[in-house]
């Protein structure tokens, strides 16, 4: 479909100009529509010191189907502009009452959907991702503060992790198999397929950065049983994803048999999600307490609070050894509670009855 408003047509000289006039004035003719030369532009690609004058409006950019392109700079152009939809979307969120379960669906839903479509035309570069990367995860966890390890936050809830959404990978899968059907079928803007997958050694200079953010990744990941072609983008994030932060998350102190139980009982829907998320990061050992987060401007102390109590605040010690934790306990043991506080009971929601294990309370 070629409406006059979005045909983009690339000529290198007046002649070809000259030629592609001639044929809209016939089609001018034959359909009685009439070519707006107001809103017709032409940009210089090639280099400004070879620009040859052109019967046409000058300009040093122009968009095609929502994206920039210019001489210089279309990604950055381009991506500087996404990032500042992607801070202004987030910044719809704060300050409200959000989970961490929450969070991650946000930026599933409604930051994912809009850098799709840029990165097939520019697949983000390393500053990009990791900037992206900055910026998504302060918003999970609602500070600067980097609150647990990365692996930990995309690492499945299966496994014991939060189950975000790696959004780079995902950009990065959409970009090679975009490139990879592209290849499959011969596309006209494939070139030379094996400019794609030639293995790239010293003259990576020459090489355009989007063929080897292809090539490279496709490298990265060529250990994995993958069919660029007929995976679907999901099969292939888990395929990855699984590699990447597969396995559970090793919980300091707790006996590998116990492990799926953990796992269940943090996620148990008996809970709310807010006491979800304290209930994960205690089993993760980043509740912020004082001994947590002694590194960060918060506190300048790892010392308990409590009147009286000498103690660093470790998780530990507020939930169980604290003389404070040992009354609220004493007292709730008083009105019926039969399990037994432990730190398997405290930190990862184990719980024995009289010598017998139980996957959780119900
Ligand atoms: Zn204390």
């Amino acid at each position: 479909m070629a409406y006059a408003d979005d045909i983009v047509l690339i000529i290198n000289n007046q002649d070809e100009l000259d030629i592609v006039n001639e044929h809209l004035k016939n089609y001018e003719k034959a359909s009685g529509a009439k070519l707006n030369q107001h809103k017709t532009e032409a940009v210089w690609f090639g280099n400004p010191n070879n620009k040859v004058p052109l019967a046409i409006k000058d300009q040093a950019k122009t968009t095609i189907l929502g994206l920039e392109f210019s001489h210089t700079c279309s990604y950055n152009d381009n991506w500087s502009a996404k990032e500042r939809e992607v801070i202004e979307e987030l910044s719809k969120w704060e300050n409200k009452n959000t989970t961490y379960k929450l969070r991650i669906l946000i930026i599933k839903t409604f930051v994912l959907s809009k850098l799709m479509f840029l990165t097939n035309i520019f697949p983000p570069q390393a500053h990009t991702i990791k900037r992206l990367n900055k910026l998504l995860v302060n918003f999970i966890w609602g500070t600067t503060r980097e609150v647990a390890k990365r692996e930990l936050l995309f690492k499945s809830r299966k496994g014991g992790g939060l189950g975000a959404m790696d959004v780079p990978l995902k950009l990065l899968i959409t970009f090679c198999k975009t490139i990879a059907a592209g290849v499959q079928r011969n596309a006209v803007w494939v070139g030379h397929r094996s400019r794609w997958e030639k293995k790239k050694g010293r003259a990576r200079n020459n090489i355009p950065y989007y063929v080897l953010a292809y090539s490279d990744f496709r490298a990265k990941h060529g250990h994995l049983p993958i069919n660029w072609v007929a995976d679907s983008n999901k099969k292939i994030y888990k395929i990855i994803s699984n590699d990447l932060y597969g396995g559970y998350v090793l919980y300091k102190g707790l006996q590998a048999e116990h492990y799926g139980t953990c796992v269940r009982n943090i996620f148990t829907r008996d809970m709310a999600e807010s006491k979800r998320d304290i209930m994960w990061l205690v089993s993760v050992g980043r509740l912020a307490v004082r001994a947590v987060v002694k590194w960060s401007c918060f506190v300048k102390t790892k010392c308990c609070p409590v009147d009286g109590c000498q103690q660093d605040e470790t998780i530990d010690h507020l939930l169980l050894e604290c003389p404070r934790a040992r009354d609220v306990w004493a007292r709730i043991k008083d009105i019926g509670l039969d399990v037994e506080v432990n730190r398997n009971t405290v930190m990862f929601g184990i719980f024995v009855v009289e010598d017998q294990m139980y996957a959780g309370l119900a």
